[in-house]
């Protein structure tokens, strides 16, 4: 081809990046991929392997160990042995270490880089210019968490070994986004990279070896579903932090279940990508190609639903499939590459299938013929139209190259179909008018909401999901509270709490007929109900009278009470300054009647005049401090490398259920209910039986407080089934549940189907008097959710 002729045509040549140092890597390795336990390499117990092999022309990579429980078990032992002398060697030298590992990680960033592409198949330029250098990046950033733990966190301690299974997409950046932290905050690690995609992990732990951190700090297992199993079963690890696919996620969800164990879940996504009529359509077009073509379309954030307005669709569609046609798709260490392969045939049989749904539900197809190579795991990028937002592909993650396409008429319609998913990992929102982009990005259910922009990560910012992606965030400060506990946590009692509760031996009923019969009720809605199946409870003061008589609601009040709460969604979007305003009121009228409430205490609890009047003091100001943080803890806002801002905002969880403390009576009351309010949640609560008529006098003073009706419901009756009958209903996102060992496992076990964001307290005892642990924020970070809204700037 003449000079002349290229640049009509402006074609590319290939631009091979040798593989040479990746290869003699592998060859000193002899081609075998051991465990990493306590600082040696070691071949599996049972001596098994299996082959890894390069998705972009199928040669041999490695044989990898096949690990199985008892390798898990040496390296769990191993990290155990490690871990308190890590966290004594403090934050400082903590620091060094990972500083270590990040300068070693730039020193062979191009070895990295070709071994990464080499075994996932993705292009060397994302691997050299995206992957490899937010790796570096994120164990730079950890190092200066490590170095300011004391005096940022003095009152948190590591949670111990730490479990981390990670999939085969973004191998060694996840294994980043996982270690850091960990390690960053004192704990020991036991990681499982994806059977697919070990070499990269292998690298990193011969660097640990290399840097000499100190034996059983960082402990690497290479096998399939049985080494992950194990990990997640092991009763040694204090946490699980997983990324991959919500089923696994959810079956790991339900095997941790009353264990203890804390759990991060970063799971799938089917993020909207939404294009309103007066973005720049050129730059959309190539936000499009980096928001599903990027990684072959193998990113659970990837931008996999298109939404544009109907008046610029067919513009739109046009442009995008003239530059579907100039995508160049190859081997991944060609460096003029677009796209490479799929990262295995398995995934190539899943995208495939996932097209022929999409054909059969009458989706219309677009592949431009890209001159695939012949060998290796190669997929086209791929248009979806004329696609139904209900339709299969339009809901589920196909996790490959194929984007699908929808219109919409309106603004608000934009949101309403974005939401539309039982996702909310991520989104993209193009717009020219940044007032526009910024009102719907609070309003579209995701993690991380990109401005004219996507598929932007840094350490600084927090990335994680709503809904069925997950729950826990990865970077930032707010991943950082996953790898730590509040020191007084692990001191917690399990003995059972001494709990008044009456049960009325004698069956006396103290109401006579000289009183006017007054009847508690449900509060649903801001209203006064009565339970739907018409059956009450009797309530026995401390001497086994019968006082009163509660509403034994059910699984209908509790619908009712869940509408409700959604009805009232305008109260998390209502000004913080409001929100505490109506608190402040709240404590006021309590006060006012405080002598009544104080009685009522002494009345069913026993506890002297004085202790019950200071229990009902320390609510009013548990009230006041709720509403003085409505308004003070804020988001905040990130500087990233790149030329954005990043704005963390902490939104409301949504509805949130609250099954009380049996032991805190009153004060649990207060203490649970309010911080959740304050950060604009609705609740549906659940009062301890001991509590449940105070909860029934405690509506007056709502009603009377102008607090708008939805947004706290209360519920009486029997516990434990309508504990069962919230952790299954699909519109409940958050569960705070204090009760027994065994009542926290069914809420853990039931959240999975919905991925609920779940707190229990495994039956320990909190101490509801205690600042140190009622006060020190923990309600308020269970309350929110963090979303980072990012903005580019620069013209
Ligand atoms: P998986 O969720 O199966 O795998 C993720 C990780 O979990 C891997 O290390 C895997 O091991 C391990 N694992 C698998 N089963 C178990 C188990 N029962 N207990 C503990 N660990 C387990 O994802 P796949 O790789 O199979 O991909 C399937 C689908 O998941 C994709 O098509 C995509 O939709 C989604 N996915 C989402 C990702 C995300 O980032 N959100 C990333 C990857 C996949 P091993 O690989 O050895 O089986």
């Amino acid at each position: 081809m003449t000079i002349k002729e290229i640049f009509t045509t402006m074609e590319y040549g290939k631009a091979p990046e040798s593989s040479a140092v990746a290869q003699q890597w592998l060859a000193d390795k002899q081609h075998t991929f051991d465990h990493y336990i306590n600082g040696q390499w070691q071949s599996p117990k049972t001596k098994k392997y299996f082959k890894s092999t390069n998705p972009a022309n199928l040669e041999n990579i490695a044989q990898v160990a096949d690990g199985e429980v008892d390798d898990v078990n040496s390296a769990v032992k191993a990290g155990e042995a490690a871990q308190q002398q890590w966290f004594n060697l403090g934050g400082h030298a903590r620091a060094k270490y990972l500083y270590a590992i990040a300068r070693q990680i730039q020193k062979h960033a191009r070895l990295f880089s070709v071994l990464e592409s080499l075994d996932n198949g993705k292009p060397i330029r994302e691997s050299r210019d995206i992957d490899i250098p937010l790796v570096a990046r994120h164990f730079y950033h950890h190092a200066g968490w490590a170095q300011v733990m004391e005096s940022e966190f003095p009152n948190f301690e590591p949670l111990g070994v730490v479990g981390q299974i990670i999939p085969w997409n973004f191998p060694l950046l996840m294994l980043a986004w996982k270690v850091a932290p960990a390690l960053a905050m004192g704990n020991t690690v036991v990681l499982k990279p994806a059977e697919f995609t070990c070499a990269t992990a292998v690298l990193f732990a011969q660097i640990c070896d290399e840097i000499q951190l100190p034996k059983g700090v960082f402990n690497l297992i290479l096998g399939d579903a049985k080494a992950g199993q194990a990990i997640v079963e092991h009763q040694d690890i204090a946490k699980i932090a997983f990324t991959g696919s919500t089923d696994v996620g959810r079956l790991i969800r339900k095997t941790t279940a009353g264990t203890g164990k804390k759990l991060s879940l970063e799971l799938g996504g089917k993020s909207a990508f939404i294009v309103f009529d007066d973005a720049d359509l050129d730059n959309v077009v190539e936000g499009i190609v980096d928001a599903i073509w990027f990684n072959q379309g193998q990113v659970c954030c990837a931008g996999s639903r298109l939404l544009v307005q109907e008046s610029i669709s067919e513009k739109l569609i046009c442009k995008l499939k003239s530059r579907m046609d100039k995508l160049i798709v190859g081997n991944s260490l060609d460096k003029c590459i677009d796209m490479g392969a799929v990262v295995d045939q398995s995934q190539l049989t899943t995208i495939k299938n996932m097209i022929d749904i999409g054909l059969t539900e009458g989706a219309t197809l677009y592949q431009s013929d890209n001159n695939l190579p012949k060998n290796g795991c190669f997929y086209p990028p791929t248009l979806l139209t004329n696609v139904e937002p209900a339709s299969t592909i339009a809901q589920q993650e196909i996790f490959g190259p194929v984007l699908v396409a929808m219109t919409f008429r309106t603004h608000d319609e934009a949101v309403q179909i974005a939401n539309n998913s039982r996702y909310g990992l991520a989104a993209s929102i193009w717009s020219e008018n940044i007032n526009l982009a910024l009102d719907v990005a609070p309003r579209v259910k995701a993690g991380a909401v990109w401005i004219n922009c996507t598929n932007m990560f840094d350490a600084a910012a927090g990335f994680g999901g709503y809904r069925e992606s997950g729950f826990g965030r990865e970077g930032g400060k707010e991943g950082l509270y996953e790898y730590m506990q509040e020191s007084w946590y692990s001191k917690l009692s399990i003995d059972k709490p001494k709990v008044v509760v009456s049960k009325g031996v004698e069956k006396t009923k103290s109401c006579s007929t000289n009183h006017i019969d007054r009847t508690a009720k449900l509060y649903i809605g801001g209203k006064q109900t009565r339970p739907d199946n018409g059956y009450s409870l009797p309530v026995y003061d401390i001497n086994a009278v019968q006082i009163a008589e509660i509403p034994d609601g059910s699984r209908k009040d509790i619908r009712n009470a869940v509408e409700a709460a959604n009805k009232a969604s305008a109260w998390s979007k209502t000004t913080a300054h409001n929100r505490a305003q109506i608190l402040y009121f709240i404590a006021e009228n309590l006060e006012a009647r405080a002598s009544e409430f104080a009685q009522r205490i002494c009345q069913l609890t026993g506890q002297t005049l004085a202790k019950a009047t200071a229990e009902i003091d320390l609510a009013v100001s548990r009230i006041f401090s709720s509403a003085a943080w409505a308004d003070k803890f804020d988001g905040q806002i990130h500087s990233p490398p790149q030329r954005v801002v990043t704005l963390a905002m902490k939104e409301a969880v949504g509805n949130i259920a609250i099954v009380a403390p049996e032991e805190a009576g009153f004060l649990g009351m207060i203490s649970t209910i309010m911080p959740a309010i304050a950060m604009g949640n609705r609740v549906i609560f659940i009062p301890s039986s001991q509590s449940a008529l105070l909860a029934t006098d405690f509506y007056q003073i709502l009603n009377t407080s102008d607090l708008p009706g939805g947004v706290i419901n209360i519920v009486t009756g029997n516990r434990d089934v309508l504990t069962d009958t919230l952790a299954k209903h699909y519109d409940i996102d958050g569960f705070w549940y204090w009760g027994t060992a065994e009542g926290s496992k069914q809420v853990e076990f039931e959240s999975a189907a919905t991925m609920k964001r779940t707190w229990v307290n495994y039956g320990k005892n909190f101490d509801w008097f205690s600042r140190e642990q009622i006060d020190s924020g923990i309600f308020l970070r269970k309350a929110v959710e963090i979303k980072n809204i990012w903005v580019p700037y620069g013209a």
